[in-house]
């Protein structure tokens, strides 16, 4: 359970553990941000798409008052901001949104906005949504409904051109060994849709901060995973969500998935769903490889390897030790 007093923000507007929901359903009303979107839409889909997925997370924080919904916003919202900073044509907050609703976000998330410019994020925006989906799910929802269920949001919000934000593969990984037992599927999305310098910045920043280090072992020194238990590893294409194809051909070799089709192409290492999604399985089900030592000083090499990308990108603002954490719920 997090603390409330990390969300504890001035003395009107105090969170402890229940979203004003008052207030973000006001940032609902505010007609100037959409129209301001709209006045981008012509420029360049990064803005209003960013502005469509700040507004539709706000909404859903407004209508769930959870609180690792609200943990997964504002970190979403650091990821969205870092990105327009970086972004080709850089764009910031102030760009992203209306005067009226910038005040009214940084009044319940001050720290996304207080930090991006100088904070990495662990994952992209959409890797966020992905588990404020999962996290919504009921007792009864199965594979397909929380498919589903992105899928409308991804609908719902309405995002156009090249720059939406939105993964275009997610991946469910579990273990099959136990057939009495119903097996947590762990989901993740692929970094594309970002753009190749966020890319390869995600990736050196998920090797240090947020993969299994077996997994940014895997990415970064092509060292195959060998998984002591089966595994299911399945990949979607986000707009064809129900339809599984095969992984690709560096996921198929770095952790020896079986799938009868032949792999879908080559990614960069580390740019895939399986990646995350099988971090996350080997965070939350598997004691012994959590209790693993870095005996391959992998995370120093990470961190160099970040402290290079950030320097060759002209990032200096950033510091590969500093990255943007909201208070731990479950490790991802
Ligand atoms: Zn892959």
């Amino acid at each position: 359970m997090v603390s409330c007093d990390y969300y504890t923000l001035d003395s009107s507007h105090q969170l402890c553990g229940r979203l004003h929901t008052s207030m973000l359903a006001e940032n609902m009303a505010d007609t100037r941000f959409l129209e301001r979107a709209e006045d981008f839409r012509s420029e360049d889909g990064f803005q209003t798409n960013a502005a469509k997925i700040i507004c539709g997370v706000v909404e859903l924080c407004a209508n769930h008052e959870n609180m690792h919904i609200i943990t997964l916003a504002e970190e979403m919202l650091h990821s969205i901001f870092f990105l327009g900073n970086i972004h080709v044509r850089k764009c910031s907050p102030e760009m992203i949104l209306s005067s009226g609703m910038l005040e009214r976000v940084r009044k319940v998330f001050p720290r996304p906005l207080a930090s991006y410019s100088t904070k990495l994020p662990r994952r992209t925006p959409f890797s966020c949504l992905l588990d404020m989906v999962v996290t919504l799910r009921t007792e009864e929802d199965t594979e397909d409904d929380i498919k589903n269920h992105l899928s409308n949001l991804i609908t719902r919000l309405g995002l156009v051109g090249d720059h939406n934000l939105i993964a275009a593969t997610i991946c469910v990984s579990y273990y099959t060994d136990d057939q009495h037992k119903p097996m947590f599927h762990y989901y993740g999305a692929s970094l594309s849709s970002t753009g190749y310098k966020e890319r390869k910045i995600l990736i050196a920043s998920s090797c240090v901060h947020t993969w299994h280090h077996y997994v940014s072992l895997a990415v970064m020194e092509k060292t195959p995973v060998t998984f002591i238990r089966p595994v299911r590893c399945r990949a979607f294409s986000v707009d064809s969500i129900h339809t599984e194809k095969p992984p690709c051909k560096p996921c198929r070799e770095l952790f020896k998935l079986e799938h009868a089709d032949p792999p879908t192409g080559n990614n960069i290492y580390g740019n895939c769903a399986e990646v995350e999604s099988l971090s996350k399985l080997l965070w939350n089900e598997d004691e012994r490889l959590r209790r693993v030592r870095d005996r391959t000083g992998i995370k120093t090499k990470a961190i160099k390897t970040l402290s290079n990308r950030l320097k060759e990108f002209g990032l200096v603002s950033y510091d590969a030790d500093e990255v943007f954490r909201p208070p731990p719920t479950r490790r991802i």
